[in-house]
């Protein structure tokens, strides 16, 4: 747990398939949430029940299978959920070819309508006075986004610390990967980094 300004809380939570990461913010002065990326639901669930909190946005690092997999479920008890991603990552959301689940043991496809497409800078409110802003980093996928607030940046599998980025998979970009990496370097200065993959872990 990771105490933002004694406001904003963040929960981490590693998921079962491939360690992806989950992010669950809240502030002390909302029952609202935001997640970023969405893979086991119950801990999720749980934790967003023992707060007393609902859940209203989801914003996607990038759209690949193991960031996803929770979102129809998460849809089922919050229909009302505003999803953010890229351009591409809206088309994939709706593909399990384009998010890879096709390859995998269940095919994703977004049961919700509610999907906004993000672009550099895009900036969405989450509570009074905190926004969290989106940069495209494409490479790893062309939904990649990362996103900053305030003091912390969420890097998805756009750039993960000690770790080289995937670009072996569809849609992924080396050249466009590695200049990324040097805008993310330069994005998260004076931040802490948040990644989509538990260090030591796979990262697809
Ligand atoms: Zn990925």
């Amino acid at each position: 747990m990771i105490h933002l300004k004694k406001i904003l809380n963040i929960k981490k939570i590693i998921n079962s398939i491939f360690s992806s990461c989950t992010y669950i913010i809240h502030s002390e002065l909302s029952n609202c949430c935001s997640i970023i990326d969405c893979g086991d639901i119950n801990p999720i669930c749980e934790y967003v029940y023992e707060n007393s909190l609902k859940v209203d946005n989801v914003f996607l690092t990038h759209t690949h299978f193991d960031h996803i997999y929770g979102i129809n479920e998460l849809y089922d008890r919050f229909p009302k959920i505003t999803v953010y991603t890229a351009e591409y990552g809206k088309e994939a959301l709706y593909s399990d070819k384009k998010n890879l689940s096709k390859y995998y043991e269940q095919s994703i496809i977004f049961k919700g309508k509610t999907v906004e497409i993000l672009n550099e800078g895009n900036s969405v409110k989450l509570f009074d006075n905190t926004f969290l802003t989106a940069y495209e980093t494409p490479g790893h996928c062309s939904s990649s986004l990362v996103y900053v607030l305030e003091e912390i940046i969420f890097t998805g599998d756009a750039f993960i610390p000690g770790k080289k980025v995937v670009t072996n998979l569809p849609k992924g970009d080396k050249m466009l990967a590695n200049s990324s990496i040097e805008k993310i370097k330069i994005l998260a200065m004076g931040k802490r980094i948040m990644a989509g993959h538990s260090v030591n872990m796979n990262s697809r």
